[in-house]
């Protein structure tokens, strides 16, 4: 909580978002709207609406109960001196502001065109910092030594693989054609029984990655690209800047582990341990309810206070 004599400074950074070429400041300016009251608040010439009903040609017989329909609805809200203009937040049923709400307009921006979309669940269950940490693999926009060197950092190796030496440490080959890394795909898929040939990129073994289920249940599946992918990382930079061992071993374990904790946080009942992970993991099976399960609810802050809701989630 924040005491409200320090809310000028901290708006002051909010609206200059507003002002940035960025998603956020997209995002801000479609989602936030004003539900007009007594108009008090509301500059009509000068404000945005957002409609404008200049049609580019006349109706068609059938589209004129359509176009009657729509008039009526847009036409059933009057200005009101019953209450005053309000802002709303119009990517939420109930037009209160959430990040989370944002965050989504935000995803779904960035996915649109691509190759490949975050599945639902993924979203549900991963924290956001796993999944864009994900997404810069793919599209190689991690801080590896060959995008250092191109950004003119001097490396003494010249950019070689942090774990193996042997090659250009690029996204792909970190998170995907290292042998370390593709030791552990690889006992990933031969678990499931499947003949598989390595991926060129990143970006393909997320396209292919659902094809390739075939024991395991299909939403810890999903999981697995993200947790190795965060581990990896996670192990190359101990290696790198704290100085402790890559440790094959290690990562595997910590990789199963999280997709226990992920699971276990969305279901409280999860009767699975992390043995039966480990030496299970093609039998355990998710409660397809258990994902969308809230177990807390967003209470309004008290007045005076500004509220900010975080993802303590790791
Ligand atoms: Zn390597």
């Amino acid at each position: 909580m924040v005491e409200a004599k320090n809310w000028s400074i901290i708006m002051q950074d909010i609206v200059n978002i507003l002002y940035e070429d960025s998603l956020v400041a997209k995002g801000l300016k479609e989602g936030l709207i004003v539900n007009i009251g007594d108009g008090c608040n509301t500059r009509f010439w000068e404000d945005r609406w957002t409609w404008d009903l200049a049609f580019r040609r006349d109706f068609f017989d059938w589209e004129l109960e359509i176009h009657s329909t729509f008039i009526n609805l847009i036409n059933s809200h009057f200005p009101s001196r019953g209450f005053r203009d309000h802002i709303c937040w119009c990517f939420e049923s109930f037009g209160l502001f959430s990040m989370k709400g944002l965050c989504k307009w935000i995803e779904d921006k960035v996915n649109e065109g691509e190759q490949w979309a975050l599945p639902s669940q993924v979203r549900k269950i991963v924290p956001p910092k796993v999944r864009l940490l994900f997404w810069q693999g793919c599209y190689n926009k991690i801080a590896c030594k060959q995008n250092l060197l191109s950004r003119g950092v001097s490396l003494e190796d010249n950019g070689l693989c942090s774990l193996c030496s042997q090659a250009p440490e690029t996204a792909d080959h970190l998170f995907l054609h290292c042998l370390l890394s593709w030791s552990m795909w690889s006992d990933i898929v031969k678990r499931e029984g499947v003949a598989w040939v390595p991926p060129n990129s990143l970006v393909d073994l997320a396209k292919q990655w659902d094809f390739l289920c075939v024991n395991s249940d299909p939403i810890l599946w999903k999981l697995i690209p993200y947790s190795l992918v965060w581990f990896l990382w996670v192990r190359k930079n101990d290696l790198v800047f704290k100085d402790k061992a890559f440790n094959r071993e290690k990562v595997w374990d910590m990789h199963v582990m999280q997709i226990k904790w992920w699971v276990k946080a969305k279901w409280k009942d999860c009767p699975y341990n992390t043995e039966q992970f480990n030496a299970n993991f093609c039998n355990i099976r998710m409660k397809m309810t258990a994902v969308s399960v809230r177990t807390t609810t967003w209470q309004p802050p008290t007045l005076g206070t500004l509220k900010f809701n975080v993802d303590g989630a790791s």
